[in-house]
């Protein structure tokens, strides 16, 4: 977490503060521009929380608008998937717009500036026109197409648009000046011609703007009043307002901060498309994924997330943030909500030799002590149960509150036991404990007069329904693989999915809804994943109780 970022979360704040006292404006008018060519990820939401979050806190509204001008990587999955992540994230926009909405009238803008001499038609190569662009430090050449006629001009983009060319053969240039010390200011290419199939155009269009060219132009058409984007586009912004100005538009305004990322993962669409088609991951919302429906699948609340992201604020100085923020976030809401539900994922069995076999009771637990409202439930207990086998020991240890020969503990919501053997299979295994219970130990009747100092959960043999367990890790072994030497797929965790295959579960948790938060006591916050029916049940861990973040906040 940046020092610098309380401050800076009020750069952006402070100009749109003073725009509105100044009466430059009335109302402020945001975008979040995605292009449609993968699922959401944390940066974006980072960005989304941004614009979303400006118009929330001052009069005015944003649009979603998509940045469709790529017709070879763009699909409609793409966009229904990220309108489902923003409403899930909890922001709803004024406007859905597209970048292609706007084809005719971005068309009739590069008609104005060809109009006006400010554009030219180049039959030049993408590498004639990249070596005429010389360098940061040597000026570029003029292209031998640059001093065409405005007529000319006009009747080769009209047939550019008609399809008479073929792809890459020529395209459309604005006439600015190739010894501009911004390289993005030499001639800076408008369209190109590419006879693809548009995700929602289809086959009208052969040629396509430029993302500069779509942009500025787009954000103009709607009014846009503070256009945030991230600071690799601090180059850009030069023509953003040379093309404003030339075509006589609406003046937006062009503002930067810095890129948003996570440490132990990656967050670019492209690396995230690569695990998904390698298979390092099962899919796009893989629970492993840093994408918006992965941590939605794997139970992180929206809540969670939009609090991460207003803490980590917005700065000029990219950082890698710590997800461990993250996560600090997403126990600090799931301690509130989540329900506190008895799981045992590694089990032992134990009998309590002294309870009658044919016994059976509903003992009261409550549901979150965190929230009164949510009230109790009843857990049924009988005399064989399933304990976790990490919570028994051979032979005693000083400072082992658990089970182990002679010692005694508290089953949860039940009674205290005293273990008074053990058995072993012919591995050599541990296979069964057997423990006495003390019936006057009863939880909220407890007469027994013994302190214990551990407790311990369980569920009962006969009534214990079984799921499958999903266990995450980080996805990646370094804490900035994209930044490594080599390919970021050399630094993946291989053992980042721990799969249990037969967990044992209290009989409440049949009735888990998909999305539902629980807490497993003592193993962590779990969800119901969305390939669970009613044969299987699957539980993703969406993190565990242990609170790294708070010791290092000094909490
Ligand atoms: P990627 O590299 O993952 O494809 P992108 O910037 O190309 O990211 P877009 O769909 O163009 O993705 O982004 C939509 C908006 O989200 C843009 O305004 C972009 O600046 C913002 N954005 C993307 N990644 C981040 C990030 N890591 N931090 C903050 N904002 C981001
Ligand atoms: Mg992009």
């Amino acid at each position: 977490m940046s020092d610098s970022s309380t401050e800076s979360l009020n750069f952006i704040e402070e100009i749109i503060e003073n725009d509105l006292k100044t009466g430059k404006y009335s109302q402020i008018i945001t975008r979040f521009p995605p292009e449609p060519n993968g699922y959401l990820h944390l940066g974006h939401a980072s960005s989304i929380c941004l614009n979303f979050g400006l118009t929330k806190t001052f009069p005015g509204y944003t649009n979603l608008r998509f940045d469709d001008t790529n017709p070879s990587t763009e699909e409609t999955e793409y966009v229904d998937s990220i309108k489902e992540d923003i409403k899930w994230l909890g922001f709803e926009w004024k406007h859905e717009f597209y970048a292609s909405d706007y084809f005719d009238m971005l068309y009739d803008f590069a008609v104005k500036l060809i109009k006006n001499n400010l554009a030219y038609v180049d039959d030049s190569t993408s590498e004639e026109i990249a070596i005429m662009k010389g360098s940061p430090v040597q000026p570029g050449t003029d292209s031998p197409y640059r001093t065409r006629s405005v007529e000319e001009n006009l009747d080769l983009f009209s047939r550019m648009k008609a399809g008479e060319f073929a792809d890459g053969s020529r395209t459309l240039r604005a006439k600015i000046d190739m010894k501009h010390t911004n390289m993005l200011m030499r001639d800076p290419v408008l369209y190109r011609i590419k006879k693809a199939h548009h995700h929602r155009t289809g086959d009208k269009w052969c040629i396509y703007p430029m993302y500069d060219f779509a942009h500025g132009q787009s954000d103009s058409i709607e009014n846009i009043s503070h256009s945030i984007c991230t600071m690799e586009f601090i180059p850009h912004r030069e023509l953003y307002d040379w093309l404003i100005e030339k075509l006589e538009i609406y003046p937006s305004h062009q503002y930067e901060f810095a890129r948003r990322n996570v440490n132990y993962t990656v967050t670019s669409k492209r690396k995230l498309l690569q695990l998904v088609t390698d298979n390092y991951v099962e899919s796009w919302d893989d629970p492993r994924m840093p994408t918006i429906s992965g941590l939605r699948r794997r139970g992180y609340p929206p809540s969670a997330i939009r609090n991460f992201c207003e803490r980590i604020g917005i700065g000029k100085r990219e950082n890698l943030v710590d997800i461990g923020l993250l996560e600090f976030f997403v126990r600090e809401d799931l301690n509130k909500s989540a329900s506190r539900v008895m799981a045992v994922l590694e089990p032992i069995q134990l009998t309590i030799s002294n309870y009658p076999s044919e016994q059976t009771e509903l003992l009261p637990i409550e549901n979150n002590p965190e929230d009164e409202a949510s009230g109790q439930r009843e857990v049924p207990f009988s005399n064989k149960l399933w304990i976790e086998r990490e919570d028994f020991k051979e032979v005693m240890e000083k400072k082992w509150f658990r089970l182990a020969p002679g010692a005694m503990v508290r089953l949860k919501g039940a009674y205290i036991v005293k273990c008074t053997d053990f058995k072993k299979d012919i591995q050599g295994n541990i296979s069964e404990i057997i423990c006495e219970y003390i019936p006057e130990s009863k939880s909220g009747s407890d007469t027994s007069g013994i302190n214990v100092k551990g407790t311990i959960h369980w569920v009962s043999q006969i009534h214990a329904a079984t799921a499958e367990v999903r266990l995450y890790d980080r996805l990646f072994k370094v804490e900035n693989p994209a930044a490594e030497e080599g390919d970021f797929l050399d630094y993946i965790n291989h053992d980042s999915l721990q799969i249990i295959s037969k967990a044992y579960i209290e009989p409440s948790l049949l009735d888990a809804e998909l999305g539902q938060a629980f807490q497993f006591i003592r193993k962590g916050y779990f969800v119901l994943d969305k390939n669970s029916n009613s044969d299987k049940l699957i539980f993703n861990r969406t993190v565990t109780l242990k609170d790294n973040w708070a010791k290092v906040q000094g909490k």
